[in-house]
């Protein structure tokens, strides 16, 4: 089959190498190029344990405190925008406990297949991504969060997950760079199997590849809008003319709405920005993936770097970087490592998290739009780890759409068949 890919972020790109593993002919479609969107300076974690959805029944005793306070890492600048007031609501909507073990039992699941799929593809192929097995230590500061945090560690130890919870001076022993923070630590969650790289520079090596194959790429080039013919996808149009495939997917991460809604359709994918600051790393910086849960900070080491990330806006499609958020994650990294690395010569970075209420992607056709139409999108804070697996998952649509596709969107959609 001719496939065209929209978008070349994580996602795309990585159903792109699955399809053509397949034997499609692929075509990607960018409007600037690989990893120019959320997966350029990302986290860089491979989080396939730590999934547990934002949307989370623990969330509203925190809201006042996250939507008020000036120093917090949620924010929500209400605008005069639908998606954004129905996306609100439905994530409201999906913080109850039932909701949120289903997830976390879906988003294992997915990201088990993502992790043995991508393992695979760094067995089989030279691919440089700073990739390391680190572990991850995602540490609290209270005894009440950490009460939490322990009774999703029973549900998901349940479900055969790798963690345990570890006291102050254990989280020092597993990452010794957390010394001077010890007494600011109420206990912490470890997973050792977690793992970290570089997500743009994946991106970029599955480019490579896909090229290397024969894979066409129109990069610099806006998707405009799509051709119907005859209740399917002809074509997309784009500035370069008219691009014609057998069918289409969709991964343009929080742009993807946009695209569907051309169509009349509904994604419940809205943007929740985030930011990173990327700086050259000094031996008093963490080698183990650690998460502030606090401040919804995240450090990670990417080769000679740290990237620290975090913060979660509500804010529409606002890419400025105001000072106080990088002083922000800076001050996070001081209060954590102490001196971790030269920060006069740190990255700032803002991205756009395709999110949906649930923190379930959406992966498959619109149950009212063109079968040839897959979206592989809304993978939030998770899309390079569940990346892999999705991909397999469109692979698997595009072979056998009509055994997939997808149930009604209900109030709360469930965004992929399993
Ligand atoms: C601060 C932050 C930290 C994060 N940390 C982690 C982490 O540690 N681990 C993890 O797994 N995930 C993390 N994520 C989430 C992850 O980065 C995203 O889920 C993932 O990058 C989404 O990939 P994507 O390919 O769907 O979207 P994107 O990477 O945004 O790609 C979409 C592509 O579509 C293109 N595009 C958009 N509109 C059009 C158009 N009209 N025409 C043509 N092209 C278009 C864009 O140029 C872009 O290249 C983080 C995200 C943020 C913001």
């Amino acid at each position: 089959m001719q496939i065209c890919v929209m978008g070349a972020g994580i996602a795309g790109l990585a159903a792109a190498w699955q399809l053509q593993s397949e034997g499609h002919d692929v075509t990607i479609i960018d409007r600037a190029g690989a990893g120019a969107g959320a997966s350029g300076a990302n986290g860089a974690q491979l989080s396939y344990a730590y999934v547990q959805p934002l949307a989370d029944p623990g969330i509203w005793a925190q809201l006042p405190g996250l939507l008020f306070s000036r120093n917090s890492p949620l924010t929500l600048r209400p605008r005069w925008d639908i998606d954004q007031w129905r996306w609100g609501a439905s994530f409201l909507a999906a913080c109850r406990a039932r909701v949120s073990r289903e997830s976390t039992v879906q988003l294992l699941a997915l990201a088990a297949d993502s992790r043995r799929a991508f393992e695979r593809l760094l067995a089989e192929q030279a691919i440089e991504c700073d990739f390391s097995a680190t572990g991850k230590l995602v540490l609290y500061s209270d005894e009440r969060s950490f009460a939490h945090a322990r009774r999703q560690l029973a549900l998901q130890q349940g479900l055969g997950v790798q963690q345990r919870a570890a006291n102050a001076a254990e989280c020092v022993e597993i990452e010794p760079a957390l010394a001077g923070y010890q007494r600011n630590i109420s206990g912490a969650i470890y997973t050792p199997g977690e793992c970290a790289a570089d997500c743009y520079k994946v991106c970029l090596e599955l480019l490579r590849l896909l090229r290397a194959r024969g894979a066409r790429t129109i990069f610099d080039t806006e998707v405009g809008g799509l051709v119907m013919r005859s209740g399917r996808v002809a074509a997309v149009r784009t500035a370069a003319g008219l691009v014609e495939a057998d069918a289409f997917v969709v991964a343009l991460g929080s742009a993807s709405a946009r695209l569907a809604r051309s169509q009349g359709l509904y994604l419940p994918v809205y943007p929740l920005k985030g930011y990173s600051l990327t700086l050259p790393a000094n031996d008093s910086a963490p080698r183990v993936n650690v998460t502030d849960a606090a401040r919804k900070v995240v450090f990670a080491r990417i080769g000679q770097r740290l990237r620290i990330a975090g913060m979660a806006e509500l804010v529409g499609d606002d890419l400025s970087i105001p000072a106080t958020r990088t002083r922000n994650l800076a001050a996070a990294a001081r209060d954590l490592f102490g001196d971790c690395g030269d920060l006069s010569q740190c990255e700032p970075w803002a991205g756009l998290r395709p999110a949906t209420p649930t923190g379930l992607p959406v992966i498959g056709p619109h149950p009212k739009g063109p079968p040839n139409l897959v979206f592989n999108t809304g993978h939030g804070a998770l899309g390079f780890t569940l990346a892999f697996g999705s991909a397999q998952r469109v692979a698997a649509l595009l072979r056998a759409p009509r055994a997939h596709r997808l149930r009604p969107a209900a109030a709360t959609p469930v965004p992929y068949s399993a």
